[in-house]
């Protein structure tokens, strides 16, 4: 992983790389020592120069499933990664939120509270600067152009999945589980809703979807960067040159599709699951 990571980089010069969460196969249980030793592990697998900026978000590998996580265990993500459960990482003038999707378990515990609280005040801050742009020139810079977050939306199963990093046809049917493998109906509608985004990155799932919500909500989930979860292990670049599908476990995006960002950027998910001594 760390030499397909650090080639990546070489090759292809991304100006800002997103880890779409499960950094860490045991964070939900890691002694401090054992966190201290991971987060080393971490630092120099995924080492960049300071022409790239990484981005990491959380996911259940990091700090548990909704029942396992607490404060403590998202607050010792957050300072390590500089990071916290609902962000906006603006690039160029594309906006880029970043939800902690383990809190959007909509059952009211202390830190889904803060973290809806949070995204609804976001959704009313930018629907209220918009109502109050001049569309001519600031349109963009007040809008979420893409929602990256660790679980996928709501989906019934992959069979309405697309993409060559699809599941393989026997596992396409396996029903998913609301709030264990997909978010609830529920928090993905009002995700939607507030920000009606025009692209969702996610991850969790092992294999790739393309998959569209409600006729106009793109969404891919990306596939494992892990070989210990797919034999193919790939990432997704988005590149506004990007013409061609290019067969080296990388998917690029034709962004021109979706929307327009000036820049290439990288999406990895995921490192957990790597074995130690890898
Ligand atoms: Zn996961």
């Amino acid at each position: 992983m760390e030499r397909a990571f650090q080639t990546a980089l070489w090759l292809l010069r991304p100006e800002i790389v997103f880890i779409l969460g499960d950094i860490f196969d045991e964070g939900k249980w890691s002694s401090q020592k054992h966190w201290e030793d991971d987060v080393r592990r971490f630092n120099r697998m995924f080492r960049h120069s300071t022409d790239t900026e990484l981005v990491v978000l959380v996911g259940n590998h990091d700090i548990g499933f909704h029942y396992e996580m607490d404060w403590f265990k998202l607050q010792r993500f957050e300072k390590v990664f500089n990071a916290s459960s609902t962000r906006i990482v603006t690039k160029k003038g594309v906006n880029f939120l970043l939800v902690n999707s383990v809190a959007l378990h909509g059952d009211g515990c202390p830190i889904c509270q803060s973290v809806e609280k949070e995204l609804i005040k976001l959704s009313r801050d930018l629907n209220c600067s918009l109502q109050h742009a001049d569309f001519s020139y600031v349109h963009v810079s007040l809008t979420v152009s893409c929602v990256l977050q660790h679980y996928p939306l709501y989906r019934v199963s992959d069979a309405g999945c697309t993409g060559q990093d699809a599941a393989p046809p026997e596992e396409r049917h396996l029903l998913f589980r609301e709030k264990y493998d997909v978010l609830s109906k529920e928090a993905s509608q009002r995700l939607l809703q507030w920000f009606k985004p025009r692209l969702i990155l996610s991850g969790h799932t092992h294999s790739g979807c393309e998959v569209l919500h409600d006729n106009k909500y793109p969404e891919i989930s990306v596939p494992s960067f892990s070989w210990r979860n797919r034999n193919n292990p790939s990432f997704i670049l988005v590149s506004e040159s990007a013409a061609t599908r290019i067969y080296l476990r990388l998917q690029t995006l034709r962004l021109t599709e979706f929307y327009s960002l000036k820049f290439k950027i990288s999406i990895f998910k995921t490192a957990a699951h790597e074995k130690k001594n890898t």
